[in-house]
């Protein structure tokens, strides 16, 4: 736990603290991560946006997978590290989190919807991918269960998806603007359960170390960025922030 208390000596000493958060400190909450080995992406193809405007069995099929998950997503509830990273935002430290995950469970931890930057969106709701009304994802339910009937927008008739960012979709421009601000007024980035693979999302965490930003890693896995931080920690994100923020 040596490093856990660097890390909370980093803390002190930096005036603004910038999280980025991947699937990592979500798996603690029982969400799977896609992603590993195992996950649902190795086994079922991503359906990828072109796909999904195309064609109506892509959209079927997206909705289908999107049911399978749901109660897991439901379930979840945030852990010892959102808390920890709560309780930073709270105490002022931590004017903005960057995250990759679509889980909402930062803002179920307490932080307010202006200070969590989603990357790659929310699948905890829907949106209409012409005018961008929102739509609940009860309704799109009751919708599709009536014969796997596709759910259309009630102001404007146009497409209805979870408001995640897909595979092939641009990256949301307001957040990736916001995200490179926050990197930007860092002098500590903590990345927090992220392979750090994914791009543009992955570069954030260089362009906060070429800025003069002091970089902790703390993940299960060692990363591809592992050589540009200061501080790697390979362990449990739960435990390490309960340490070095010291709650629980
Ligand atoms: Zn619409």
């Amino acid at each position: 736990m040596a490093k856990a208390d660097e890390l909370k000596r980093m803390i002190a000493q930096a005036g603004s603290v910038v999280a980025f958060t991947g699937a990592g400190i979500s798996t603690e909450s029982g969400i799977p991560d896609f992603r590993s080995p195992g996950g649902i992406w190795t086994k079922y193809r991503p359906i990828e946006f072109g796909e999904f405007l195309a064609s109506a069995e892509a959209r079927r099929e997206s909705w289908r997978r999107k049911f399978a998950t749901h109660e897991t997503m439901q379930k979840a509830t945030p852990n010892a590290g959102h808390r920890a990273l709560s309780r930073l935002v709270e105490l002022g430290k931590m004017p903005a989190i960057i995250t990759q995950n679509i889980d909402c469970l930062h803002q179920a931890s307490g932080v307010a919807d202006d200070k969590v930057i989603e990357l790659h969106g929310n699948t905890t709701y829907a949106a209409c991918l012409d005018c961008q009304r929102r739509h609940e994802l009860e309704w799109v339910r009751e919708v599709f269960a009536n014969d796997e009937e596709l759910p259309l927008c009630v102001g404007c008739g146009g497409m209805i998806k979870t408001a995640t960012i897909s595979f092939g979709q641009a990256m949301p421009e307001a957040e990736m603007a916001r995200a490179h601000e926050a990197t930007l007024g860092a002098d500590l980035f903590i990345v927090l359960g992220s392979s750090l693979v994914v791009y543009p999302a992955a570069g954030f965490p260089i362009l906060a170390k070429r800025n003069g930003a002091r970089l902790v890693i703390v993940n299960r896995e060692p990363t591809d960025q592992d050589e540009l931080a200061d501080l790697v920690i390979n362990a449990e994100i739960g435990s390490t922030m309960s340490r070095a923020v010291g709650v629980n």
